[in-house]
């Protein structure tokens, strides 16, 4: 265990609703809510004012229209975020080589791996927790100035210590937890808020009559081990009693993870290898989710009868480990190859791997289009081919109009499409009315926030 509160960990607040807010000025201290907007869609954000009405993560989006009716309904745009994203990691790595990424919007960091590492080696206590409190708070403004948000950090001498710090500095706050005060600290909190611990382990452990993490730490390594078996429950008691030796791991070393099938005979029939093609996309996912990976780069490898071998790739706008998402991707690639004379070899990967899984909301939103993808390709088999269906308006989406310039999309229905005029730096703009079909509307990129894209910023 580190003497030092040396591991910190940053979590931006309500990430994906604030940066909404920050893109879009009419929406600013407004209840704002980010998430799957079809039937089943769920919350993927919500902002401190819609939480305010008891919207919260993971609720139905149904549900949480009921209790904020007047909030804005946003699908969520991915490409922003993971700009906003890069920044704010951009910035955690300036202080230290080892950044573990657990989302867009959260990551550890060593502190002590980093340029400041000797100075902490060498300070005394006080010092040491004085220059780590100095860091985190430096931390804190670089992230305000280049994006405009707002982020909170823990500061402690654990990965278990460090998370719960920055809970409860949220939101815009800094807690350090200093090394010997963990027992107090997690003593008093509900068994759930260690990690590994969810809700079906809780009935098992309230069953038993421990509640709170001080209830595991006094009931002992042995009586856990019997209620949760050896490896869970040895590892709960560690963390009940506030040891938890997990190192920061940076980005791990796998670029892709693949699977492939060699035929006894070609293949020369195109529903047989689009079925094995879904065979080795499900395999292939089954190994990603080993891993505790997820992937945006969807890989087809194909050796032709002749050992010709071709590969096709698609690149998702998320990372995903969504299984419906990566078969339909792997199997409209393979739709697109020549397979005339027949083939030897099929292999499905997924490359450009993130070290998280995948955000609900990535995940929502690439089923959604890979089930539209699907239904087009139907479609189009059945019906003329030339028949463009008429244009789709996300809420929240990066348009441009003509001669009004950028907006975004306000909601959509009935042949028409409202657009909000306004950037991050404008006012909260105008709203005006098209056909969905209007030539002078295109969609559009996210516009920078602030300096996180703005050469002015690469030299100070
Ligand atoms: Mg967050």
């Amino acid at each position: 265990m580190r003497s030092l509160p040396s591991i910190i960990h940053l979590d931006m607040d309500a990430f994906f609703a604030a940066v909404e807010q920050a893109a879009k000025p009419s929406l600013r201290g407004k209840p704002v809510i980010v998430g799957g907007l079809g039937g089943r869609g769920v919350v993927s954000t919500a902002s401190y004012e819609a939480r305010k009405f008891g919207v919260h993560s993971a609720m139905p989006m149904a549900q949480a229209r009921r209790l904020c009716p007047n909030a804005a309904f946003l699908s969520g745009r991915f490409e922003a975020y993971r700009q906003v994203s890069d920044t704010v990691m951009g910035l955690l790595r300036e202080l230290s080589p080892l950044v573990q990424p657990l989302s867009l919007d959260e990551a550890f960091v060593d502190l002590e791996a980093g340029p400041y590492g000797p100075a902490l080696a060498e300070a005394d206590h006080e010092t040491g927790e004085r220059l780590v409190l100095a860091l985190a708070e430096d931390l804190r403004a670089d992230i305000q100035r280049r994006t405009g948000l707002t982020g909170s950090v823990g500061a402690a001498g654990s990965k278990l210590m460090a998370k719960i710090a920055s809970e409860q500095a949220k939101p815009d706050g800094l807690v350090m937890i200093e090394p010997g005060q963990e027992r107090d600290v997690l003593g008093p909190m509900p068994v759930r808020a260690l990690p590994g611990i969810g809700p079906a382990t809780e009935q098992v452990l309230r069953r038993a009559g421990l509640n709170t993490v001080a209830d595991l730490a006094e009931t002992g390594e042995s009586e856990l081990v019997q209620l949760l078996g050896r490896a869970h429950g040895a590892g709960v008691y560690q963390m009940s009693i506030g040891l938890d030796d997990r190192p920061v791991v940076a980005d791990q070393d796998a670029k892709s993870v693949s699977v492939e099938d060699t035929f006894e005979v070609d293949l020369a029939d195109r529903e047989r290898v689009l079925r094995e093609v879904e065979v080795l996309a499900a395999r292939c996912v089954r190994r990603l989710r080993a891993a505790g990976r997820s992937g945006r780069t969807v890989v087809l490898k194909v050796r032709r009868f002749d050992f010709s071998t071709l590969t096709r790739s698609e690149t998702l706008r998320g990372p995903t480990d969504d299984d419906a998402v990566i078969i339909e991707t792997a199997r409209r690639l393979a739709a697109q190859v020549d397979i005339t004379g027949g083939v030897r070899l099929l292999g499905v990967g997924v490359a450009q791997l993130a070290d998280y899984t995948q955000e609900d909301l990535f995940a929502q939103a690439l089923r959604e289009e890979a089930a539209e993808h699907a239904e087009t390709e139907a479609e189009e088999a059945e019906e003329e081919p030339e028949a463009a269906g008429p244009r789709r308006w996300m809420p929240g989406q990066d348009v441009h109009h003509a001669e009004l310039g950028p907006g975004w999309v306000q909601g959509s229905g009935v042949g028409r499409v409202t657009v909000r005029f306004e950037t991050p730096w404008s006012g909260p703009g105008r709203i005006r009315t098209f056909a969905v079909d209007d030539r002078a509307l295109e969609p559009a990129r996210p516009l920078p926030l602030r300096g996180d894209a703005g050469p002015e910023e690469a030299g100070a």
